[in-house]
């Protein structure tokens, strides 16, 4: 098995970059144009191109993903910008699992990372609990698990139906995760500057035995490769507890597919909700994918309510990602002015609405 040596926000590029924007269906298609704005504002040496994957094109045409589509976006970009996918016209969600899972799959985007910081304490709804309590990061595997699909259902809508649905892991997928987790410890900082010093790997392996113990397996064996880094584990549920209990505890937190899906909603609860929460899907050396936490929201879609600052934070990701840390200091300070000052969605205590929220950030970002 390869080991990649990751380093995964160090490539530094003096060259332009080049950004597809996606933004799909539902709030993505509010949010990305404050994104897009605050990149600019940023002064970034980027270019953007639009798509316009998403439920109107499939409603229109039929088309998915268009022909090539991945084979485009892996060539001819260094990292794609994605709202959010998901529209009750659909009832199939077909556009949603083809364009946003075959992202993820066909483009091998192993690593979802999702840093939980919380901004202000204004935000967190525990009691008591400071910026510099909640700064760690979620790596949840993102090709694998039960999200591939295997499984299938017999006499389906009978009294005897039987539904399967398979938890796949692979020992190379399970492996360069871990490992991903370890070179992020070993290469990335804390906000406050501290180096970051232990990974802790969440599993359910006392009811799931068969694939548990491939991750206790892998754990061991990997976290043995670095001594200097302290390696934990825990129970999904008793974390889940212990995020809610005590989130200073935590630093790196790898773990698989579903898990990391369903503990990255409770870690964007306490940093103030979905509309909060950023995320890359990254394969390190290729291109990768940035998008919000949050999906399409429907219920709030088109009202001008949907909070922009998990997709402006997930623009500062990426841009950090490629090393251009100037830029995403920027926009992360001025995002952090406008929580202090309320210049925010109501989901979040102020009175904006999406586009000025946007529009604040950057003009804030443009005067820095
Ligand atoms: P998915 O399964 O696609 O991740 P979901 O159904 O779990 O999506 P979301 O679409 O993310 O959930 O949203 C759930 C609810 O959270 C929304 O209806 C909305 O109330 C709230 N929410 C999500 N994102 C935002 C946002 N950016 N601003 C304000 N509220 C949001």
């Amino acid at each position: 098995m390869d080991s990649p040596k990751i380093s995964p926000e160090n490539r530094i590029s003096p060259e332009k970059k080049r950004i597809a924007i996606i933004p799909g269906d539902g709030i993505g298609q509010e949010v990305i144009p404050q994104a897009v704005k605050v990149i600019q504002a940023s002064g970034a040496d980027v270019e953007l191109t639009d798509f316009d994957w998403g439920a109107d094109r499939y409603l229109r045409d039929q088309t998915t993903v268009p022909a090539g589509g991945f084979a485009t976006l892996a060539r001819d970009f260094d990292a794609i910008l994605v709202g959010a996918f998901g529209d009750p016209r659909v009832k199939t969600n077909i556009h949603a699992k083809e364009i946003l899972l075959g992202m993820r799959f066909t483009m091998d985007l192993y690593a979802n990372v999702r840093p939980v910081r919380l901004l202000d304490a204004a935000l967190c709804p525990l009691k008591g609990i400071e910026p510099q309590d909640i700064d760690f990061v979620v790596i949840r595997e993102n090709t694998e698990g039960v999200y591939t699909d295997a499984g299938g259902v017999f006499k389906q809508g009978t009294p005897d139906e039987i539904a399967t649905q398979e938890d796949l892991n692979t020992r190379k997928g399970v492996e360069r995760i871990i490992r991903y987790a370890f070179e992020y410890c070993r290469h990335n900082k804390k906000q406050d500057g501290s180096p970051r010093a232990k990974v802790l790997m969440c599993d359910k392996s006392n009811a799931m035995t068969h694939a548990g113990g491939l991750w206790q397996r892998a754990f061991k064996e990997v976290s043995a490769e670095y001594p200097h880094i302290a390696a934990q584990h825990m129970y999904v549920d008793a974390l889940a507890m212990q995020m809610v209990r005590d989130p200073r505890q935590f630093d790196v937190i790898v773990t698989n597919n579903m898990f990391g899906d369903i503990l990255t909603d409770l870690a964007a609860g306490l940093q103030g909700g979905l509309g909060m929460a950023a995320s890359g899907n990254i394969h390190p050396g290729k291109t990768s994918m940035f998008e919000p936490v949050h999906g399409s929201a429907p219920p709030i879609a088109g009202k001008n309510v949907a909070n922009p600052f998990g997709a402006i934070l997930t623009a500062a990701m990426m841009l950090a990602h490629w090393g251009m840390r100037r830029e995403a200091e920027k926009i992360e300070a001025a995002v952090l002015e406008a929580v202090r000052e309320k210049k925010t969605t109501q989901d979040i205590g102020g009175p904006l609405g999406t586009r000025e929220a946007g529009e604040w950030v950057a003009s804030r970002v443009l005067s820095y």
